[in-house]
């Protein structure tokens, strides 16, 4: 991609891909050349999961519940240099990419309202971005964001994602 053909101002991005893909790297290095925000969404569902876990939470409508409630304070970073993620003012950056939140987090994103939840708030994110973004996620092109100016799938064979995922 080169800077200078995307012109049209708070331009979105869509990245999606499989696991181990890649697309996290690959969004985060296009979006720091471009001068462009990066929002990780996966980061988000992570987020969540960390909360639950930590709250000790499994039941969807109280989970939604606390959620609304303000009890979760979601501030994600869209810095592409800055991989920031507080919940309630609690840096969660590095937690949230432990193995014990990585096998959780499937179970909570499968949660229709979590997912109501964090895709308004994802939208809500670019819709206030005031440069471009590139965002990051299995569902954004399809779901979030189905009038992004472009949609690219990131995919890999399974030998490199399986290496990639360690
Ligand atoms: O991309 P990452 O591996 O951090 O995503 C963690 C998990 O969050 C995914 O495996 C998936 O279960 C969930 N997720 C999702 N929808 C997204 C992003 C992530 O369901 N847009």
């Amino acid at each position: 991609m080169n800077a200078s053909n995307l012109t049209r101002p708070n331009m979105v991005i869509a990245v999606d891909g499989p696991s181990g893909s890649g697309k996290s790297s690959i969004s985060k290095e296009c979006a720091n050349r471009l001068g462009f925000k990066f929002l990780d969404t996966g980061a988000m569902y992570r987020s969540v999961t960390w909360f639950c876990d930590t709250e000790n939470l499994d039941e969807e409508d109280l989970i939604i519940e606390r959620i609304n409630n303000k009890d979760f304070k979601l501030d994600i970073s869209t810095d592409p240099l800055k991989d920031q993620v507080k919940v309630n003012d609690e840096d969660v950056s590095k937690i949230i990419r432990e193995d014990e939140i990585t096998s959780k987090v499937s179970h909570f994103a499968a949660m229709s309202k979590i997912r109501q939840f964090l895709v308004s708030k994802q939208r809500e994110l670019v819709k206030t971005s005031n440069s471009g973004i590139i965002v990051e996620g299995r569902d954004i092109g399809s779901v979030v964001l189905p009038e992004a100016d472009f949609k690219i799938f990131i995919t890999a064979n399974d030998d490199v994602r399986a290496k990639r995922r360690g």
